[in-house]
C-alpha cells in the first residue's frame, strides 16, 4: 500500500463531523474564531452558562492541530522547572506547575461529563536521553519537583529502560504518571457535539475576515465580518492558535508558527507492540529537535517530530515521512520491515519565549503559545477564558506574565528565518 498522505486520526471518526446549522445571527453574546480545543471548550462552557456564543471556524470544526496532534494529554510546561523558576520565580512556576496538572484533570473531566468516546487513558509519560548528561538533569529536576510541588517523577537507570521502552539507544529515562493519551479527533469532535448540545452555534467554513471595535455612545460591541456576513458580539474570544491570520493583526505579530510531522506504521502484531512500548507510555526525547511517538489503540507506532520547520505543505509532508521512517528505525531497528501507512502535518503556536499566554490584546481575549502541551492547555485555557467572561474573577498564573513579539521572519506569514532557527536547535543538539 503506498504511504496515504493523510491524517490517520480522521480514519477513525464513527461519526459524521459536526456541522453549521442555520444563517449567523446578527448579534450574538461571544463569538469565537477557531474552532480546535480552545475555541471549542470555550464554546461548550459558556453555553452551559447560558450564554449566547458562536464559533467561527474557517474550515471544518477541529481541523487545525487540534486533530493532527500526537494525542499526548501532558503535564508540566515546555520549559524545564528550572528555567521557569529563574525567570518567573518560585511562587509564580508553584501556580503554574499546578495548573498545568488541573489542564489533565480538565480534559478527563469534560470527557468523563460529556461521555466523549476517544480511547482516553492515563497511561504515563516517558522522557528519554539522548545524552548522558541529558540523563544527570533529570535527578536533579525530579528532586526539584518534588520539593517544589509534591509531585512524583521517577528515574529510571539505563539498565531498567527496558521496562519501559524497547529501544537501547537511550541514556535513561524519567516517567510521569498522571499524564495521558487519547485519540485527539475524536476528542475534538465530541468537544464540537457536547458544545452543540448545550446551545452553541458552530459554524464551519466560515473565515473572519476582519474585526473592527464599536462604541455608539453605548457599550463597545465587536463587528466580525466573515465570509458567511457580518455578526455583531458583545465579547470576542481569539482562538485561532497557530492559524491565526491577519484578521487579528496584532495576536498573529506574537505566533511562530512551527510545523510538525507525523507517521503512523501498518498495525503491528500485538507481541511486537507490548516490546516497543511496554507500558504504553507517551513517550519523547531530550533534544531540543525531538522526537514524540506512542502507540494507537489498534497497535500502530505513531512517530512524529519536526522534520521540517515550516507550516505544513504537500512537500514538506512528503519530505517527512522518509526523514521520519530513518528517524524511527534509529529508535526502534525492529520496525525496519514494517510498512508506514500515513503521514501528516500540522501546524504548533510558538511563542518567543516558549510560554503559554492568555488574557486580552485590542480588548479582545485570547489564550496561545502551547507549543506541544496544547491538547491539555488549550482545553483548559478555553474554560478559563469562558470563566472570565461569565464574571470569574481569578486570572491564570500565565496571564501576568509579559508577552513579547516574535521577529520578523518567525511570524506567522513572513516565516523566511524558520529554516535558520531549525539549523540553531540542531547546533543546540549537538553541543548540549
Ligand atoms: C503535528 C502536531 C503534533 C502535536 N502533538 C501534540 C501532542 O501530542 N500533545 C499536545 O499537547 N499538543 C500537541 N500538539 C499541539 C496541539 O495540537 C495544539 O497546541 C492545540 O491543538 C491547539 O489548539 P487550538 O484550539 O488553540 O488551535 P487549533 O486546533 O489549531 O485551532 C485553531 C482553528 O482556528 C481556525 N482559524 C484561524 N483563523 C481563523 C479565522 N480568521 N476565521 C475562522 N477560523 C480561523 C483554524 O482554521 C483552526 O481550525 C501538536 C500539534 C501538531 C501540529
Amino acid at each position: 500500500m503506498p504511504i496515504l498522505e493523510k491524517n490517520y486520526w480522521l480514519e477513525t471518526l464513527t461519526t459524521p463531523p459536526v456541522q453549521s446549522v442555520g444563517d449567523l445571527p446578527e448579534n450574538i453574546d461571544v463569538d469565537i474564531v477557531g474552532g480546535g480545543f480552545c475555541g471549542l471548550s470555550a464554546a461548550l462552557a459558556l453555553a452551559k452558562h447560558g450564554v449566547q456564543v458562536a464559533v467561527l471556524e474557517a474550515e471544518t470544526l477541529g481541523w487545525g492541530a487540534s486533530s493532527r496532534n500526537g494525542g499526548m494529554v501532558l503535564t508540566g510546561i515546555k520549559l524545564p522547572v528550572p528555567t521557569l523558576i529563574n525567570r518567573y520565580g518560585r511562587e509564580a512556576t508553584r501556580k503554574m506547575y499546578a495548573a498545568s496538572l488541573e489542564t489533565i484533570d480538565c480534559v478527563e473531566q469534560i470527557i468523563r461529563d460529556e461521555k466523549i468516546d476517544c480511547n482516553f487513558s492515563r497511561c504515563g509519560h516517558l522522557e528519554v536521553a539522548c545524552k548522558q548528561s541529558h540523563f544527570d538533569g533529570y535527578e536533579e529536576s525530579a528532586a526539584l519537583i518534588r520539593k517544589e510541588f509534591q509531585h512524583h517523577l521517577h528515574i529510571v537507570a539505563k539498565s531498567e529502560l527496558r521496562a519501559e521502552i524497547g529501544s537501547d539507544i537511550y541514556f535513561g529515562g524519567m516517567v510521569e504518571e498522571t499524564s495521558a493519551g487519547l485519540n485527539p479527533a475524536r476528542y475534538v469532535a465530541g468537544l464540537a457535539q457536547a458544545a452543540q448540545r448545550a446551545g452553541a452555534c458552530l459554524y464551519d467554513h466560515t473565515r473572519v475576515e476582519k474585526i473592527q471595535a464599536e462604541s455608539h455612545n453605548g457599550p463597545r460591541k465587536f463587528l466580525l465580518s466573515t465570509s458567511r456576513g457580518p455578526i455583531v458580539a458583545r465579547e470576542v474570544i481569539l482562538a485561532s492558535g497557530a492559524y491565526t491570520t491577519n484578521a487579528t493583526p496584532a495576536l498573529r505579530k506574537k505566533i511562530i508558527p512551527i510545523g510538525s510531522y507525523i507517521i503512523a506504521t501498518e498495525a503491528l502484531p500485538p507481541d511486537l507492540a507490548r516490546e516497543l512500548s511496554p507500558r504504553n507510555r507517551m513517550i519523547y526525547d531530550s533534544k531540543h529537535f525531538l522526537y514524540y511517538y506512542r502507540l494507537t489503540p489498534d497497535n500502530r507506532m505513531l512517530f512524529g517530530g519536526r522534520a521540517a520547520f515550516f507550516p505544513e505543505a504537500e512537500n514538506t509532508v512528503r519530505q517527512s515521512a522518509e526523514i521520519l521512517r530513518r528517524g524511527m528505525i534509529h529508535v526502534y531497528p525492529q520496525l525496519r520491515d514494517a510498512k508506514v501507512e500515513y503521514v501528516w502535518g500540522g501546524t504548533l503556536d510558538f511563542t518567543l519565549d516558549v510560554m503559554p499566554h492568555a488574557g486580552k490584546i485590542d480588548n479582545m481575549y485570547f489564550a496561545a503559545g502551547f507549543a506541544g502541551h496544547g491538547v491539555a492547555a488549550a482545553t483548559w485555557f478555553g474554560t478559563k477564558l469562558a470563566g472570565l467572561i461569565c464574571g470569574e474573577t481569578d486570572a491564570t498564573p500565565f496571564s501576568a506574565i509579559p508577552f513579547p513579539a516574535a521577529p520578523l521572519g518567525l511570524r506567522s506569514g513572513h516565516t523566511w528565518a524558520l529554516p535558520l532557527a531549525g539549523l540553531w536547535y540542531r547546533i543546540l543538539d549537538l553541543l548540549t
